[in-house]
């Protein structure tokens, strides 16, 4: 029997084949699970429809993490169809461009404002409107983080601070959802050439720092990321929840 046999996922972030949340998808296809999809606009529905397509997903809804009503109809659509959801993935992330390379003092009340709504929040929003979906299901949902939320990252800036609150929020939501047998978990994981990763200035530097000083030597790839979130999201990480899991070659733990 394949490891996520007969689970439902619901999966938020996919942008296109490079989105890590594409990764974690095909590993959990791969395993046998259902997916649904959404996307953020109109744009992406071009990119992400004929990938969920291609992996035999029905359910595939727009929605802005920002508007609640999108947020709903998602939630509303997945029980519905489906009566109920095993997993969720949050891989979702933004901040304007200039609060990602203007020094962090700089940083405006609005670009704080929606790097924390947008990148921290969201899981909350999400997670409160899957976690009634999840009970006696033995749930669990996984987010994607940056060490940037530990260490100051050049540039990372804004969404190093709301990546700090994001991981956070996953010990508040373990704790209040770990009753109903849910559990939340994040992956802190290391650079990864992706849509949202260009938006960060001088990205490539951090590449070649990781392969030049992380224990393994290398930086990572996107299936590594698919394996570890399906250990947390499968009968192998069933006690596992509020943890901050690095999959960054060993980068993270560093002095010098
Ligand atoms: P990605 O492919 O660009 O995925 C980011 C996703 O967030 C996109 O699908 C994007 O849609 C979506 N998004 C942004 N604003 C949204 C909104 N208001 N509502 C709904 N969706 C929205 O990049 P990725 O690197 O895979 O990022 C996924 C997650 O991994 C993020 O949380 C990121 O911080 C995290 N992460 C990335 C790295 C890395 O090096 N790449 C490392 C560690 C952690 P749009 O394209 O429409 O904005």
């Amino acid at each position: 029997m394949k490891l996520l046999e007969g689970k439902r996922a619901a999966i938020f972030g996919v942008a296109n084949d490079r989105s890590i949340a594409w990764a974690i998808s095909e590993a959990f296809h791969a395993e046998g699970a259902e997916l649904a999809f959404t996307y953020a606009g109109e744009i992406l529905e071009k990119r992400v429809r004929p990938l969920a397509e291609g992996i035999g997903s029905k359910i595939i809804l727009p929605c802005d993490v920002t508007k609640d009503e999108e947020v709903e109809k998602v939630f509303a659509t997945l029980k519905q169809e489906w009566g109920g959801l095993d997993i969720l993935v949050h891989a979702i992330a933004f901040a304007n461009k200039e609060d990602l390379s203007n020094p962090y003092a700089q940083t405006s009340r609005a670009g704080f404002h929606l790097a924390m709504d947008v990148s921290a929040y969201s899981l909350v929003a999400l997670a409160q409107r899957a976690a009634p979906l999840m009970e006696e299901r033995n749930g669990s949902i996984v987010t994607l983080t940056y060490m940037g939320s530990e260490k100051v990252i050049p540039n990372y800036n804004v969404m190093g601070v709301a990546k700090a609150a994001l991981e956070a929020s996953v010990r508040y939501l373990a704790h209040d959802l770990g009753p109903k047998g849910i559990r939340v978990n994040a992956i802190s994981a290391g650079p990864l050439r992706t849509l949202a990763a260009a938006g960060i200035s001088d990205f490539k530097s951090m590449l070649h720092h990781v392969a030049e000083r992380a224990p393994l030597k290398r930086n990572i790839g996107a299936e590594e990321v698919g394996k570890t979130a399906l250990y947390l999201c499968s009968d192998w990480g069933s006690a596992v929840t509020g943890e901050v899991v690095h999959v960054d070659a060993g980068y993270n733990i560093m002095g010098m």
